[in-house]
């Protein structure tokens, strides 16, 4: 895959949009071009939507074996293999991560195909013990055509986790890529095309939320859209789906928390949390931004905590070494700059980072040096809303009561992480915590094996594991009668 894909892909083939139109990537690390692709009108996602259907339909794809699905999602993850250097050096341009994060993601992409290729096949139905003579079946179907609609934060690995289950279930499925973001989307494109999978059952349309994204989710043949992204993006789209009782599955915003205790291992704690918030530079649904740290443990932790952000290599996400890169976008890093002012007028102080690095191999980027706000009130705004950059606020804490309340006071519930050497108080701590994937004594519990998704205006339902599967399927309950004289 030497050639970057510049087209939409609609019904197996690569074209341009009906009006002509095209769109500007850029390479965040310089802010240069570096493609122009083509840019979906709402006649092109009729059409889509129509050959979608038809692939489901007439194509057979709604009714084609699991075991003749599974073949097409084994060689769409051998593809991505095959291809994985050009795909993640893709990612990496395009999104500005750092390249042996994007390797892993591409990998893990790949896992996501041949994970559900096996999961189709035992994923059946149930015989539930009616109270009737007969047998009682029931069904898992697939919906018809599905849309998936992704965020720029992890394009190829969110693209991935929607795209394998919604086909692997037997669905037609499109796909929108954001915008900042459209390339390896259009790279699976490819590798589904090279696998020969059935035109109209992945199409891929890159156009602008509003217009191109709405048109995809208000269609009425689309029967289920899944959504990733802000949670007021998710609000609209779950508006928009009630008037047709559309299905949903929201991932959205977070803000989570680091729970540090007075029984952690606070050097391990510390020297491992940077990755848990700094991570893809902050822009991670699921950063630990908030770090509720016992009071006995504050300074130990503060100290050991700002030593390892200040040995993060910051820089050009193609170098090996590097761990952090630019940001999406200069707005989005004014985001955070905006952030971190509000926070020191809040109250808070600036113990570390915040500033843009002057390194001249930087300046045309949009590189941020990771930020370390103290004194923060859970209160504050800083320590209430989702920045999505790299900034950790620290609240410090007296008792486990207090703490767990401030934890559970904020409108997202994603995720988030527990350091103590004491399991009982671990295991307490992540019972009451109102968030839908939590780590103990590590940064991350995301597994494309297990459930993934939030409580509370961080989403509904869950992706990843067999609930994927699920969430891609409608359930039908059929009764058989071995009884001529039953008749209720
Ligand atoms: P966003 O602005 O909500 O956009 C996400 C996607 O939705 C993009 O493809 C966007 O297209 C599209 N879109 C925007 N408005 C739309 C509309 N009215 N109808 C249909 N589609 C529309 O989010 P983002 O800024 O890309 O991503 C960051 C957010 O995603 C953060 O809040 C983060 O926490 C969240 N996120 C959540 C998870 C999770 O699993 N919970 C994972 C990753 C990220 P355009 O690009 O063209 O605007």
């Amino acid at each position: 895959m030497s050639e970057i894909n510049r087209g939409l892909f609609i019904n197996g083939a690569f074209r341009d949009g009906s009006e002509g139109k095209t769109l500007d990537v850029l390479n965040p690390a310089n802010n240069q071009l570096l493609a122009s692709v083509a840019v979906a009108s709402i006649e092109d996602v009729n059409q889509a939507v129509e050959g979608a259907r038809a692939a489901f339909d007439q194509g057979g794809w709604g009714v084609a074996k699991p075991k003749e699905r599974a073949r097409f999602l084994r060689r769409i993850a051998d593809g991505i293999r095959k291809n994985l250097e050009d795909l993640a050096a893709l990612e990496s341009k395009n999104v500005g991560k750092p390249i042996g994060d994007s390797r892993w993601e591409v990998n893990a992409g790949a896992e996501l195909f041949d994970y559900y290729a096996g999961a189709i096949l035992i994923h059946g139905g149930e015989m539930p013990p009616v109270s009737a003579p007969g047998i009682d079946l029931t069904f898992r179907q697939p919906i018809g055509v599905v849309t998936c609609i992704v965020p720029w934060n992890f394009p190829f690995l969110m693209t991935c986790a929607k795209v394998a289950p919604a086909i692997a279930a037997g669905n037609a499925t499109l796909l929108k890529p954001a915008s900042y973001t459209p390339l390896s989307a259009l790279g699976l494109a490819g590798v589904a095309q090279e696998a020969e999978l059935p035109a109209g059952v992945l199409q891929v349309l890159v156009g602008p939320g509003g217009t191109v994204g709405n048109a995809m989710v208000e269609h009425p043949l689309v029967g289920k859209i899944s959504f990733t992204g802000e949670t007021t993006t998710g609000t609209e789209i779950m508006k928009k789906a009630a008037e047709k009782i559309g299905r949903i599955s929201l991932e959205l915003g977070g803000k989570s928390p680091n729970i540090v205790t007075q029984d952690a291992d606070v050097a391990k704690a510390a020297s491992s949390s940077p990755m848990s918030v700094f991570a893809n530079t902050g822009q991670d649904c699921c950063a630990r931004s908030r770090a509720f740290v016992h009071q006995s443990v504050l300074d130990d932790f503060v100290n050991g905590f700002i030593e390892a952000t200040k040995n993060l290599k910051i820089g050009d996400p193609l170098d090996d070494q590097t761990e952090v890169g630019p940001m999406i976008s200069k707005n989005q890093r004014q985001i955070s700059l905006d952030y971190i002012a509000l926070g020191k007028e809040e109250g808070a102080s600036l113990a570390y980072g915040g500033t843009i690095p002057s390194d001249p191999s930087m300046v045309d980027g949009n590189y941020l040096i990771p930020a370390v706000l103290v004194d923060v009130k859970n209160t504050m705004r800083v320590a209430q809303e989702e920045i999505f950059g790299p900034v950790l606020c620290v609240i410090p804490y007296k008792d486990e009561a207090t703490m767990i309340r401030e934890v559970n006071d904020c409108r997202y519930g994603l995720s988030g992480s527990i350091w103590s050497e004491n399991l009982s108080r671990a295991i307490r701590i992540a019972k009451a915590v109102e968030s839908g994937n939590l780590s103990v004594n590590c940064n991350s519990s995301v597994f494309n094996e297990a459930p993934f998704g939030g409580f509370k205006q961080s989403g509904i339902g869950r992706e990843r594991g067999l609930y994927a599967l699920e969430a891609f399927t409608e359930v039908k309950n059929v009764f058989l009668s071995i009884d001529s004289q039953f008749q209720s």
